[in-house]
């Protein structure tokens, strides 16, 4: 086998979760390309993940697309059942599905809201784990990518110590399924993003939109900045400041490391967390 057919996922079966947009759609798009047959789930049913899944059969592939809720045990077990019953097996899930919201500080946190984050965020990717892996042992064969975040691994901004210990739960859940699953060949790695253009960080790079406006609002408040600086010039003055590469990054070059993990490519890697982030952790 040649290096460039240890990519190849023919005749693989994948699961992306949270696959209707952003992230989860490009990596479900880059597996579909490699080869592999998907199933998608989302848990709004607005017809938008119908529409990516009929973008993936469009590659040659086949696509189920299903409405599934992460943070519910029965939901994900159906989801399972769905995609068993459709293919067999399951060599590959991407537990992608997350939220980001903007959270107060401790004292006005409610338990509700810290909840909704670590449900989805955290217990999510370990009830689809906990679902699909009896699935890939009894094949003794899967590969496994966690979607993390750099703020899992100390990068955190304001408002976000939810999604910060989420996020971290989801890196060191990573490395504990790796001891327990290596023995299974059964691989589990993370991706922890930089910051990527989706919908997610809207508020950081498109520059029209309300959200941004309201940042940049922030901002100047937060700094007492009196003159008043383009939004343009602020948003890469933040960039180049930050982030080495001087740029946020795109959902292909996300995509383009799930399906090196998700490949024969990456055999002998497990219990990894590859940060894709421009350089922000450097
Ligand atoms: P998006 O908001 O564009 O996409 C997230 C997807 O997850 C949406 O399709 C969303 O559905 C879905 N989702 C949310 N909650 C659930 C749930 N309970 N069950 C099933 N699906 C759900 O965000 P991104 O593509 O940017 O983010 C994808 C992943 O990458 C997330 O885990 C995020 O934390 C992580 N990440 C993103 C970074 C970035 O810069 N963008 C940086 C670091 C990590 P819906 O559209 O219906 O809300």
């Amino acid at each position: 086998m040649t290096v460039l057919e240890r990519f190849s996922l023919t005749n693989k079966v994948a699961i992306v979760t949270g696959g209707r947009r952003g992230i989860g759609k490009a990596i479900a798009l880059a597996l579909a390309e490699a080869g592999a047959d998907l199933a998608i789930c989302d848990y709004i049913n607005d017809g938008e993940v119908e529409t990516t899944a009929g973008e993936i059969r469009k590659l040659g592939r086949k696509c189920l697309a299903l409405t599934t809720d992460v943070s519910q045990s029965q939901q994900v077990q159906d989801m399972t059942n769905k995609v068993i019953a459709e293919y067999s097996k399951i060599d590959i899930l991407v537990n992608n599905a997350g939220i980001s919201p903007a959270t107060p500080i401790i004292q006005d946190l409610s338990e509700a809201d810290w909840d909704k984050v670590l449900d989805i965020n955290l217990k999510g990717c370990y009830l689809c784990c906990k679902s699909a892996i009896k699935y890939m042992m009894e094949k003794r064969s899967g590969s496994i990518i966690n979607i993390a975040s750099i703020e899992g691994l100390g990068a955190v901004r304001r408002a976000s110590s939810p999604y910060a210990a989420s996020k971290s739960g989801v890196t060191l859940l990573t490395r504990g399924l790796a001891w327990d699953l290596g023995k299974f060949n059964i691989r589990v790695n993370a991706i922890a993003p930089g910051y990527i253009k989706t919908e997610m960080t809207r508020g950081m790079w498109d520059i029209k939109s309300p959200a941004f406006q309201e940042t940049y609002k922030q901002l100047l408040q937060r700094f007492s900045i009196q003159t008043t600086l383009e939004p343009v010039a602020v948003q890469n003055l933040l960039m180049t400041d930050r982030i080495p590469m001087a740029r946020y990054g795109e959902v292909s070059e996300i995509a383009a490391a799930a399906l090196f993990l998700a490949s024969d490519a990456a055999s002998y890697i497990t219990g990894t967390t590859l940060t894709v982030d421009g350089g922000f952790l450097a």
